[in-house]
C-alpha cells in the first residue's frame, strides 16, 4: 500500500518511520516533508495551506492511506474533500476538528456534556470582555478563540493585565490578526500530562502518555516555544487515572461529538492539568502532537497502519494496541534565537554517529538538503528520541545522541526528565 502524510515536521518524520515498519507499506510519500523525511520517504513539495494543491496530488497519488499530520489542512477540510473524492484518509473532518480549531467552541462542547475543565467566558467584544473580566479571580488566563501556534494563550497576574491583553487579542497587535472571539479563563494548577487517544468516532484507544517541555530555558523558564523535549513512561498515569480520564473525559468526548453529528475521527490530543480536584481539559488538539508523537509511536510495538485504518473503518474496539514497557524520551535541538527569529542554512553533522547510539532515532523537524548537505531550515531542527527500559537510560541514550550532533548555533536543553526524574527519587 502507499501511504501519504502532509506534513514537514518532526511528528511526520516520526509516522513516516512508524509506517514504514509495516509489512503492508510499499511506499511512503510525504508532502512536503523535509531533508530527513526524505531520507525514508519520497518528497514532494506542497503548500499546506493550499486546499485545492493537497487535493489534486492526493488525486495524483491515489495512496491507499492518507494520513494529515498538522491542524492547519484539518481545519481546512482536508479529510472531507479527500473522502469525497473517494479517497481513505485519517484525521477529523472539518466540523469534527473544530475542537480544536476553536478554543470557543471546545469550551461549550465541554460544557454541555460536562468534561471537566476551568470555568470561562467566551467575549466577542472588548466590551463583553471588559465585564467578563470582574467574575475572575486573578491569575486570569486570556486565549484567542482560533489556531494560533501556540502564541494565543496569555497568562495575566490581574485584572488590568487580562483586559490588556484581550484587547491586544481583539486589536490584532498580539497575533497580528484580530481575533473574533477571546476566552478568558480561571487559571489551573497542578502537572500536565498529554493523554492521547484514537477513535474511530464510536471507540477510544488510548496510546501512552506523555509530559513535554515547553519552555526554551532550562528549570522550565522563558518564553515557549513548540516544545523543547518529552517523555513518556507508565508511571505518568496509574491504571486507575488512566480509566477515569477515559469514561469522564475521552469517552463522553468521543459520544458527544457523535450525537451532535460530528463524528470525531482521527487522533483526539487531550491537553490535561492534574489539579487537586481532579483532571481538568485545558485544551484539545485533532492531531497528533509534536513531539510528544515521536516519544509515543517509539514505545509502539503493533502496526500503526492497521490502527489507523481500524479508525476509518469504525472497528478501533476490534483492535489490539501494543506498547513496550519502559520509557521513550526525546529531546530538541533548536535554532539559536529560536522561539524569537533564528538564521538557517547551517550544515547539520554527526547524524550517523547519533544514530548508532542502540535504540536511538533521529527525527528531523527543521532541516532541508542543500547540495548533498543537510542543512537547519526551521527553529526547531531535530530530535534526538530514544526508547529504554527505564526513563534514566532512555535520556542518557537521547544525549549521547545528541552529543554527536553539530549545527553553527545548536541549543537543546540538559535537563528533560527532571520533573519525573526527581519523582523517582
Ligand atoms: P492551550 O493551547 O489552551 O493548551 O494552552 C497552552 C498552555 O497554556 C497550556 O499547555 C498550559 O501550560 C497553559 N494554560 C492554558 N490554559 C490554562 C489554564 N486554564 N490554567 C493554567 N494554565 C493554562
Amino acid at each position: 500500500m502507499k501511504v501519504l502524510i502532509f506534513g514537514s515536521g518532526g511528528r511526520e518524520h516520526a509516522l513516516a518511520w512508524a509506517v514504514k515498519r509495516s509489512d503492508r507499506v510499499t511506499e511512503v510519500v510525504c508532502a512536503p516533508g523535509n531533508g530527513g523525511i526524505a531520507q525514508i520517504a519520497r518528497c514532494v513539495p506542497v503548500d499546506l495551506k493550499d486546499l485545492d494543491a493537497m487535493v489534486q496530488l492526493a488525486q495524483a497519488e491515489q495512496p491507499g492511506l492518507t494520513i494529515v499530520g498538522p491542524e492547519l489542512p484539518l481545519s481546512l477540510g482536508i479529510v472531507d474533500a479527500l473522502k469525497m473524492r473517494g479517497l481513505r484518509v485519517f484525521g477529523p473532518t472539518r466540523a469534527a476538528a473544530m475542537l480544536e480549531s476553536s478554543k470557543g467552541f471546545a469550551k461549550r462542547f465541554m460544557q454541555r456534556h460536562n468534561i471537566p475543565s476551568a470555568s470561562y467566558a467566551v467575549c466577542t467584544t472588548a466590551d463583553e470582555l471588559d465585564k467578563a473580566v470582574e467574575i475572575f479571580r486573578a491569575p486570569i488566563v486570556v486565549k484567542a478563540d482560533g489556531l494560533a501556534a501556540g502564541k494565543g494563550v496569555i497568562i495575566c497576574p490581574s485584572r488590568q493585565t487580562a483586559i490588556e491583553a484581550g484587547h491586544s487579542l481583539f486589536s490584532g497587535k498580539h497575533l497580528g490578526e484580530a481575533a473574533d472571539q477571546v476566552i478568558l479563563e480561571e487559571f489551573l494548577e497542578g502537572d500536565e500530562i498529554s493523554f492521547l487517544c484514537l477513535s474511530d468516532g464510536k471507540h477510544v484507544a488510548p496510546l501512552v502518555p506523555a509530559q513535554d517541555h515547553k519552555c526554551i530555558g532550562e528549570g522550565d523558564t522563558g518564553p515557549n516555544t513548540g516544545g523543547m523535549g518529552v517523555y513518556s513512561t507508565d508511571a505518568l498515569l496509574d491504571a486507575g487515572m488512566t480509566e477515569w480520564i477515559l469514561r469522564h473525559i475521552a469517552e463522553p468526548t468521543v459520544s458527544g461529538m457523535a450525537a451532535e453529528g460530528t463524528p470525531f475521527v482521527g487522533v483526539l490530543y487531550i491537553g490535561l492539568m492534574m489539579t487537586a480536584r481532579g483532571p481538568q481539559v485545558l485544551e484539545f488538539n485533532a492531531r497528533f502532537g509534536d513531539p510528544e508523537t515521536q516519544a509515543i509511536l517509539l514505545r509502539l510495538d503493533s502496526d500503526l497502519v492497521t490502527a489507523l485504518e481500524a479508525c476509518i473503518d469504525g472497528t478501533l474496539d476490534k483492535t489490539e494496541l501494543r506498547w513496550a514497557s519502559g520509557a521513550a524520551a526525546c529531546v530538541v535541538a533548536s535554532s539559536a534565537g529560536y522561539p524569537g527569529s533564528y538564521k538557517t542554512g547551517f550544515p547539520i553533522s554527526g547524524l550517523t554517529s547519533a544514530s548508532q547510539v542502540p535504540n536511538v532515532q533521529v527525527f528531523h523537524s527543521g532541516s532541508a538538503r542543500l547540495g548533498g548537505q543537510l542543512v537547519t531550515a526551521g527553529g526547531r531542527v531535530l530530535v534526538a528520541a530514544a526508547a529504554a527500559p527505564s526513563l534514566e537510560e532512555a535520556l542518557t541514550r537521547a544525549y549521547q545522541a545528541m552529543a554527536e550532533i553539530h549545527f553553527d548555533g545548536i541549543y537543546f536543553r540538559h535537563d528533560i526528565g527532571h520533573r519525573a526524574l526527581k519523582k523517582t527519587k
